[in-house]
């Protein structure tokens, strides 16, 4: 295998990712330009519109997807409601929601068309259910409505439909295959102006434990109630550069009928060298000096050969899928996780991609996941040759999350289980 990190006589980085084979040059110099420009100046908010800001926030609930699941804090814990009706959805003020995505990529359509899938078999007994309250017949003619106008259907053709059209159509939003979970808050508590978003690193270490539960919760419910889903990709966009439709904390997770090209190679090395991502991950990054911090269950380290400075977050446990990982395991993940997060800072658009095992195969492939900072322009230069141009080296990017987890640690602003590396 070739090197992952070769330094050129000038100081050119020549990167090449251990798992992906991705090539990924750091040209000296580059690096002194400003992370992000700010794009405007931050404008005060308006009280009149705490918790209506956009369509994810809680005072506009019905303009999502009807909601599948809410979780919300108790005196002793969180308690995970299930399939609330319309007219319920105000009773309790839920930390995260998980609802279809309104413009899912693999719609039900292709599920039924291609694997005869009908969904869970609950399905249709759920959405007759929801339908039998006025506030529920008239939210899914609306949601419905809303998908088809912005699908380019003309009004005039829209407003022909009976509602039992409507009614056909909307079975997909009970048998959903894009799911998005959506944290409360769009703002962080107390802000004025609109450049205080609340994003992972915001959240308290506790409240982020629990984003990462209902992830994995999700996760496993996709791959349940779907028999021909062979891979669920979860990941967060964050900011309109990394692909985010709105400013408001979510995650999405994706099924799909086949494991997709990265899990596929991965796997055929997988097979051959069983301790690939310890040897390739956490021992490569050790050995290069690029461990930025860890907990007791996982690390987390620069990354190789990403197309965007990136850093990785490892599970240590190879075999367990995620819901099989014990409580102390998701939260040592997910503490890592966050204090990336929060070192990373609101203001840098990022993508957060999971990667695990997937059920039907038998691999060490540990949970992980990769924030991605989406800090440059992939212009023609990268399209021509697949060499991706970076400004931050993996060095300058794990001296630079050390520094501001270093005050974070020393703040309490992130788990006390999170040891910086020197
Ligand atoms: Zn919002």
């Amino acid at each position: 295998m070739t090197d992952p990190l070769t330094r050129m006589p000038d100081g050119t980085i020549k990167q090449v990712n251990p798992f992906t084979g991705t090539k990924v040059w750091t040209i000296p110099g580059r690096g002194a330009r400003p992370l992000v420009t700010r794009r405007r100046d931050p404008q005060p908010l308006d009280p009149a519109e705490h918790d209506r800001h956009c369509a994810f926030c809680w005072g506009r609930m019905l303009e999502t997807t009807p909601e599948i699941a809410r979780v919300v804090p108790t005196a002793t814990g969180w308690e995970q409601v299930r399939g609330l009706p319309a007219d319920d959805l105000g009773t309790s003020r839920p930390e995260f929601r998980l609802i279809p995505n309104l413009y899912e990529i693999l719609s039900y359509d292709y599920w039924r068309r291609a694997h005869g899938w009908r969904g869970a078999p609950d399905t249709s007994a759920r959405l007759t259910s929801y339908v039998s309250t006025p506030l529920g017949r008239e939210h899914i003619g609306d949601i419905v409505r809303t998908k088809l106008l912005a699908r380019g259907v003309p009004a005039d053709r829209v407003a022909e439909r009976s509602y039992e059209d409507h009614l056909a159509d909307a079975i997909e939003f009970f048998a959903p295959n894009h799911e998005v979970i959506v944290a409360r808050r769009h703002f962080v508590d107390g802000a004025t102006d609109d450049s205080q978003l609340a994003g992972s690193g915001t959240l308290s270490v506790a409240e982020h434990r629990e984003f990462v539960a209902f992830t994995i919760s999700a996760l496993r419910g996709l791959y349940e109630d779907n028999e021909f889903a062979r891979y669920v990709s979860a990941f967060q966009n964050w900011g309109d550069r990394a692909g985010a439709s709105f400013d408001h904390l979510h995650k999405q997770l994706v099924a799909i009928d086949e494991l997709g090209v990265q899990i596929e190679r991965e796997a055929a090395r997988a097979e051959q060298e069983p301790d690939l991502y310890e040897r390739w991950g956490a021992t490569y990054a050790a050995e290069q000096g690029l461990v930025i911090a860890s907990t007791p269950g996982a690390v987390a380290f620069a990354g190789v050969g990403h197309q965007y400075p990136s850093i990785e977050i490892h599970a240590g446990d190879p075999w367990s899928l995620p819901w099989e990982l014990d409580e102390a395991q998701v939260h040592d993940f997910a503490d890592l996780l966050h204090a990336c997060h929060a070192a990373t800072g609101v203001e840098v658009p990022s993508n957060e991609e999971w990667h695990h095992r997937p059920p039907s195969l038998a691999l060490p492939m540990p949970l992980r996941a990769v924030i991605k900072w989406r800090v440059s322009t992939l212009a023609g230069f990268e399209g021509g040759t697949k060499i991706y141009v970076t400004t931050l080296d993996p060095w300058a990017l794990r001296d630079r999350v050390v520094r501001r987890l270093r005050d974070l640690v020393e703040a309490g602003a992130v788990s006390a289980s999170v040891q910086v590396a020197d």
